[in-house]
């Protein structure tokens, strides 16, 4: 497929059926431009006239033009440290399967061994993928990005520079790439989701760890996994809990699923887990109802940090710890409301957690690589 004509593909993927005056003029092209960059497209199969529309800008009678979304497959794989998540998709990630495996061993070949039979079971007998897209969590003492280079250091898997990218693409027989957890989660709202059309936007996850992505006119804003752990040290309360790092109120003190639990235990005297705390709490326990209180208004503290150091007005979070948020929201406001003057104009997305929703976000990885024309 010619390069000049990868954005008209794109914007088919993200946005549905477009007519062609649409299309130009989103593009910046002129219909005639346009009309020969999408012939190679319809003659190859991949974009497909429908029928005759009057067209909303000019009215005249146009055949909208579609991308054909059920010929290709793809594959989202998201490693933890003790599960690999998958899913299969369609050119518009639209989850045709989904499936998840233990990760008894954590060494290379193993993983990507299991990752790769479960990926075979979700295929089974149908339609091979074209691409796949792997993610993972970001490493804090690691100098660069997760999706940076051919070798990946994982404190989270206790790798050091592992060829992860290559090991997975002979594994499964198809492009791969890897991408960092959360960034590939923000792109999955941008192409499909909540912020379709944003240029500027954010996403806090918080569960083991918290992550951060921030997009910033139209592209993710390349940060390394070092600063993704400064913003998780920023701190909220001088006065607040410690961190694994002695730090007193950061939000690595407040927020991560390990430093709820610590709180929790302090006052009941022993070690709940998370879900545990989430269901004292709605049933009104003193000490949880705090804990769940407090978490919530570190996040709004940390939202109205970013919101006012970035001016982005929207915000998706996300995270298996995303509970605190339905069952504290006045919290969370309150946390924000300390830090803004004007908390308004901030609008809030909360995601309900769904490990599929993460190897969703690496399946659009393989989708936004697979249109963009990289490996
Ligand atoms: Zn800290």
């Amino acid at each position: 497929m010619p390069r000049p004509a990868r954005p008209i593909l794109r914007e088919l993927v993200i946005h549905g059926p477009l007519s062609r005056t649409t299309l130009a003029r989103r593009l910046g092209l002129s219909v005639g431009s346009l009309s020969r960059l999408t012939k190679p497209l319809v003659a190859s199969g991949v974009v497909v006239e429908q029928d005759v529309a009057y067209d909303p800008v000019n009215g005249r009678p146009t055949r909208p033009l579609r991308v054909v979304v059920d010929g290709l497959r793809f594959v989202g794989i998201k490693l933890t440290s003790d599960r690999v998540y998958a899913v299969l998709t369609n050119l518009r990630a639209d989850v045709l399967a989904r499936g998840s495996a233990p990760l008894p061993d954590l060494t290379p070949e193993e993983v990507v061994e299991r990752a790769g039979r479960l990926a075979d079971e979700l295929v089974g007998d149908g339609e091979r993928p074209v691409s796949a897209g792997i993610t993972l969590g970001g490493d804090e003492h690691a100098p660069t990005r997760v999706d940076e280079g051919e070798f990946l250091d994982s404190g989270l898997l206790g790798w050091r520079r592992v060829p992860v990218r290559r090991l997975m693409a002979a594994r499964l027989g198809v492009p791969c790439v890897v991408r960092n957890d959360v960034t590939a989660l923000a792109y999955a709202h941008q192409w499909f989701g909540e912020a379709r059309g944003l240029s500027d936007f954010a996403v806090v996850t918080i569960g083991e760890g918290i992550g951060y992505a921030l997009f910033v006119h139209g592209r993710a804003v390349r940060v390394t996994e070092a600063d993704l752990g400064e913003f998780g040290h920023q701190i909220l309360d001088p006065g607040g809990p410690l961190c694994p790092s002695g730090h007193r109120g950061c939000a690595g003190a407040y927020l991560p699923t390990r430093s709820v639990l610590m709180a929790a235990a302090q006052g009941l005297r022993r070690f709940p887990n998370h879900e545990e705390v989430l269901r004292l709490a709605a049933a009104g326990d003193p000490v949880c109802s705090r804990v769940v209180g407090q978490t919530a208004w570190a996040l709004g503290a940390l939202i109205a940090n970013l919101t006012t150091c970035t001016t982005v007005k929207t915000v998706i979070v996300a995270g298996e710890a995303v509970g605190v948020v339905g069952l504290a929201r006045g919290d969370l406001d309150r946390g924000m409301a300390d830090r803004r003057r004007d908390p308004e104009p901030v609008r809030l997305v909360v995601q309900p957690h769904d490990f599929g929703d993460w190897a969703r976000g690496a399946a659009v990885g393989a989708i936004r690589a697979h249109v963009a024309g990289r490996p």
